[in-house]
């Protein structure tokens, strides 16, 4: 399955999905429950798409906090503080809920949502424009919501092995030039990630630095930015090698750097 989702990202969604698709066949016969907080308990469905498949998919009147509604909701209180801690985010629930009807979750929903997108706008609302102004206690609705401050970049250093083989042919492996690549099947070793980052994808496999850079890739995941070096490196124990036209699900900065160093390889051949 992973294959498929290589490189989309967000690979424990795509499992997810997966999981939660096998749960409600084997619990639900297949149909997909409209209750809230039973749609929670599904793999990877949290409180937010939990809500959005009972507002949309079923017309339920939950609250249903995505961006534009959550700084319309936030503008109408005048509330001040950070929207995106827990505090936060159980006051705007409690708002949320005060303004649903008791029925029409599906328009209700849309509603908030196109009045945040299209007058209630991040930034400088248009609020000579809004249906609900009279309603409405924001002071300053440009500064509605309060950020919260940005968490710390954490800066990796990653060194990353690119160990080849080529395959004789007559079962027997041995290291040669890249010269008879495609004639003799030129493989590359590759380690499993034990997770959580990039569980169950293939990654070239952890080396140390010192050697000649051979490549050199920067990419960020969530708050850790990383730089990664690839150098030349013997096979590790834990490693298993890949026939380059038949490569395992990798992540795309591993995917990338080794597709780098493939054409390297390619040119020098
Ligand atoms: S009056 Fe202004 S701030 Fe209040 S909800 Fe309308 S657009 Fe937003």
């Amino acid at each position: 399955m992973l294959s498929h989702w290589q490189g989309l990202g967000y690979y424990s969604r795509g499992r997810n999905l997966l999981r939660a698709a096998r749960e409600i066949m084997e619990r639900f016969d297949g149909e997909i429950p409209r209750d809230v907080f039973v749609l929670r308990k599904l793999p990877g469905i949290g409180p937010y798409t939990a809500a959005a498949v009972a507002a949309f998919a079923f017309d339920e009147c939950v609250p249903v906090l995505d961006a534009n509604i959550i700084r319309v909701v936030a503008r109408l209180a005048n509330f001040k503080k950070p929207v995106s801690t827990a505090a936060g985010k159980s006051f705007l629930e409690k708002l949320a809920r005060g303004l649903l009807p008791e029925s029409g979750g599906c328009i209700h929903t849309s509603a908030l949502m196109d009045l945040g997108a299209m007058v209630c706008r991040a930034g400088v609302p248009d609020c000579s424009a809004c249906p609900v102004h009279k309603f409405c206690k924001a002071e300053r609705p440009e500064k509605i919501p309060a950020k919260q401050p940005r968490s710390v970049v954490i800066h990796e250093h990653d060194v990353r092995g690119f160990a080849t083989r080529v395959y004789s042919g007559f079962g027997d492996f041995s290291r040669r030039g890249a010269g008879d690549a495609e004639k003799n099947g030129f493989r590359v070793y590759l380690i499993l990630s034990p997770g959580p980052r990039w569980r169950g994808l293939w990654l070239l496999p952890h080396a140390k630095s010192g050697g000649k850079v051979l490549a050199r890739i920067t990419f960020a995941v969530t708050h850790h930015r990383i730089q990664m070096e690839v150098v030349r490196a013997s096979p590790t124990k834990c490693s298993v090698s890949f026939p380059i036209d038949n490569l395992p699900p990798m992540p795309t900065p591993h995917r990338k750097a080794l597709m780098r160093l493939l054409e390297a390889v390619a040119i020098q051949a």
